[in-house]
This record gives structure tokens, C-alpha cells and sequence, in this order.
């Protein structure tokens, strides 16, 4: 095996044997009780153990403050192979490395030393806390208030959809210091929050998939927040610093879309090469092979785009167009091909018994997080224009 060096130190056979302790774990610890536990909708608390074990809490946190400091390529790699066993597993570290990423790109020095190595072993988890009830989309329009009042802030509001938000204690949360600044990004800030007196989880929301992991209802009631806090300790950059992650984010989110859509060609493959209509497998059906052979050339496009911007990222190029792109078409062909997997099962396809209805209702979040799929169609748009000026 090639030991050439990779990014960050890491050389391809570190990468490779990464990969198959992975395998492993998903094989004998997630694969068979993975069914269950998202039928009941249940937090998997072992499999988020065997996760800390491997240290994927921290796996693109720098080795310096305890993390295996994998590169973007690597953990795209380790998103794919985890989400092709179940999505919302991947959710479970994908939303707390957002948030670690915000203090490692804009933290402070201390605030790295002080968090980082908690964050890298999962003894602190958590999440992103942007989205509100009146704004997704709009972040510029969020309501969430951190008043000054001496060495502290005093925040009031509530954040809606927040991934981690029962199970997690720590969130990047985007508040407005200066509600009536203009241009509206300008007034916000992100702080690290930590739950307590003055911040609790309202409720639990119910989805239709991505089921296992919380989605939570946050409410700041006078919550005090020390001014050490605040991410890189300076007011007015919070929109900046928190849609700086989404880069890394939609590629987490592409390299999602790229396991479930795998995973989706991959059970149609070997389900019909197990029926038999009229005297014969259906996958010597032309109709089924041509299903077939378009999920695979989704998966191929959507893994190359990901790899692409994966690597853009770690070279530390501009690739919000990269990202987008890879985003917008790994998600697309994670709803496109859990469908046609569905065609392909017939009737089966619809039963509970297969996993197939399951990348049928996880597929559709894609779409949505981390930027919906229109809006990615506008930033790539804009970022062609800017390129290509005439
Ligand atoms: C399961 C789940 C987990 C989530 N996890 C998190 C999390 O951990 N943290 C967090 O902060 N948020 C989270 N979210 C929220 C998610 O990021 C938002 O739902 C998403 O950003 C869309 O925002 P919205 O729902 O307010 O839709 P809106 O912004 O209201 O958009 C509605 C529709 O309008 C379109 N639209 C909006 N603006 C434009 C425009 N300018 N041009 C064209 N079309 C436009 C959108 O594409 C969409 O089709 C989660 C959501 C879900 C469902």
C-alpha cells in the first residue's frame, strides 16, 4: 500500500485503514440495529459511543488541540461510508464539526485551547444555531438578540430546526448585537452557547426521516452569556463567520447525498438480480437495466464533484461554486435515485421491511440543509458571472 503523504500528515494508508475501522464498526455495530432504531425514532446512544472511540468527533480538528486532522478529502470519504449504512448517524458529527469549525477558522487562541480538545472527544457535542422560525434562507433576518450588559450579553430569542439540539450542550449561535445596523449582517455576531439557566430545549420536532437524531426547539430566555464568548472575540461578523462553514457543510451535505444514493443503487442492483417477472431476473429487463445504469452514473458524477470540491477546500481555494455544485447534484441524485431504487423494489419498495422507504424520507433533507438546492443554483449563478466577467 502507497504511503504517499496526504494533507495534514496523513498518508493514503492512514486513510485506508481510517476507512476500515469505519467499515467495521458501521458492519457490526450499526448495519444490524440501525432499521430498528430509526423505525422508533430512538437516539442511538451506543453507535455515538463507538463514534467517540474513533474519534470522529474531532476528525477535522486539528492534531494540536486533540483532533486526527483529516482533510476535507478524508472526511468526505468517512461522511459517504457512514451515511451509505444510515444518514442521520453522519448528522450526528457532521453538525458538531460545523460548529468546531467556526472556532478553528474565527476562534481565538484561548477560546481553541479552551474548547477544541473537549469538542474532539465528543465529551462536549453540539451544534449550529442559526435557523429561526421566521428565517432559513434569510439568516439576515433573524431575531435572536445578545444585549451587552457589562462583561456579559444578555440573549433573547429562539432557534428552530437545531440538529444535536436535545442530546447536544454546546451551540454556535447567531444572535443580533446591533439589531438596527445596516447592512443587516453587519449587527450580527456568533458566540459559543452552553446550555443553562436561561437556555432550554422547548420541544422535539417530528420528521418525516433523518429520524435518531434531535431536531429541537431552542429558547433563550434572558440567558447570560460572558463576553469570552463570542467567537474571535469581535462583534459584527457573526453572519460571516457562520456561513464560512457552510462550504465545509455542503460538502458534508454532497458527500451525504453521495452515500445514500450509493446505497440506493447498490439495493436495487442486488434486488433485482433476486425477483424474477416472466421467466426471468429483472435486471434482464432493459427497462430495469437502464434504471440501473443511470443510478450508477449519478453516483460516479456526484462522488467526482464531491472529491472536487473536497480538494479545492483543502487546498484552501475559494469553492463556494465547487461546494454548491456538488451539493446541488449529490443531493439531487440521492432523491432521484432512492425513488427509481423504489421503482425498482415494486411493491416492496413501499414496505418497511426494506431500507429502501428509508433513503426515500431521509433523501429529501438534502435538499434543504445547509442551503436549499435554489438557492445553490443563485450562488452558483452569481460566482459564473463574477468569473467569467466580459
Ligand atoms: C431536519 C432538519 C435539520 C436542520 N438542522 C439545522 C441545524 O442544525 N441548524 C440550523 O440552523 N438550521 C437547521 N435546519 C434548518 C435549515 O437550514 C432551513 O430549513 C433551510 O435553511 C431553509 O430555510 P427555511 O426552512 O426557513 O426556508 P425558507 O428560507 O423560508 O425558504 C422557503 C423556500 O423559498 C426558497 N427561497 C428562499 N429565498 C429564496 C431566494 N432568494 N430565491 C429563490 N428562492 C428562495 C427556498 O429555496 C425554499 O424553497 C434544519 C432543517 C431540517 C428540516
Amino acid at each position: 500500500m502507497s504511503s504517499t503523504p496526504a494533507h495534514n500528515g496523513i498518508t493514503a494508508e492512514d486513510e485506508r485503514q481510517i476507512l476500515e475501522a469505519i467499515n467495521k464498526f458501521l458492519d457490526r455495530d450499526v448495519r444490524p440495529y440501525a432499521m430498528a432504531l430509526e423505525h422508533a425514532d430512538e437516539y442511538p446512544v451506543d453507535m455515538v459511543e463507538g463514534m467517540k472511540a474513533l474519534g470522529l468527533f474531532g476528525a477535522i480538528i486539528p492534531q494540536q488541540y486533540g483532533g486526527l486532522g483529516l482533510p476535507t478529502t478524508t472526511y468526505a470519504k468517512i461522511v459517504e461510508t457512514v451515511s451509505e449504512v444510515w444518514m442521520s448517524l453522519s448528522g450526528i458529527f457532521n453538525s458538531h464539526l460545523i460548529m468546531a469549525s467556526a472556532v478553528i477558522r474565527h476562534g481565538t487562541e484561548e477560546q481553541k485551547r479552551e474548547w477544541l480538545p473537549k469538542f474532539a472527544t465528543g465529551e462536549i457535542r453540539g451544534g449550529l444555531a442559526l435557523t429561526e422560525p421566521n428565517c432559513g434562507t434569510d439568516l439576515q433576518a433573524i431575531r435572536t438578540v445578545a444585549k451587552r450588559d457589562g462583561d456579559h450579553y444578555v440573549v433573547n430569542g429562539t432557534k428552530t430546526w437545531i440538529s444535536n439540539g436535545i442530546h447536544g450542550t454546546v451551540f454556535a449561535l447567531l444572535v443580533k448585537t446591533d439589531p438596527e445596523k445596516q447592512p443587516r449582517h453587519a449587527g450580527t455576531s456568533l458566540f459559543l452557547a452552553e446550555k443553562g439557566e436561561g437556555f432550554s430545549v422547548s420541544r422535539k420536532l417530528e420528521k418525516l426521516g433523518y429520524k435518531g437524531i434531535d431536531s429541537a426547539e431552542l429558547v433563550f430566555n434572558d440567558f447570560k452569556i460572558h463576553s469570552d464568548r463570542l467567537i474571535g472575540g469581535q462583534e459584527g461578523l457573526g453572519l460571516r463567520h457562520a456561513l464560512g462553514g457552510l462550504e465545509l457543510g455542503r460538502i458534508n451535505v454532497a458527500a451525504r447525498g453521495v452515500g445514500v444514493a450509493s446505497a440506493a443503487m447498490k439495493e436495487a442492483v442486488k434486488y433485482s438480480q433476486q425477483r424474477e417477472t416472466f421467466g426471468k431476473p429483472i435486471s434482464q429487463h432493459q427497462a430495469i437495466q437502464i434504471k440501473l445504469a443511470d443510478m450508477a452514473t449519478n453516483v460516479e458524477a456526484a462522488r467526482h464533484l464531491t472529491r472536487a470540491a473536497a480538494e479545492a477546500f483543502d487546498r484552501g481555494e475559494r469553492c463556494d461554486m465547487e461546494a454548491g455544485m456538488a451539493k446541488l447534484f449529490a443531493t439531487e441524485a440521492a432523491l432521484t435515485n432512492s425513488m427509481e431504487s423504489m421503482r425498482v423494489h415494486g411493491g416492496y419498495g413501499y414496505s418497511k421491511e426494506f431500507p429502501v422507504e428509508r433513503f426515500y424520507r431521509d433523501a429529501p433533507l438534502l435538499t434543504i440543509g445547509e442551503g436549499t438546492n435554489e438557492l445553490q443554483k443563485i450562488l452558483i449563478a452569481r460566482q459564473l458571472i463574477e468569473r467569467n466577467p466580459i
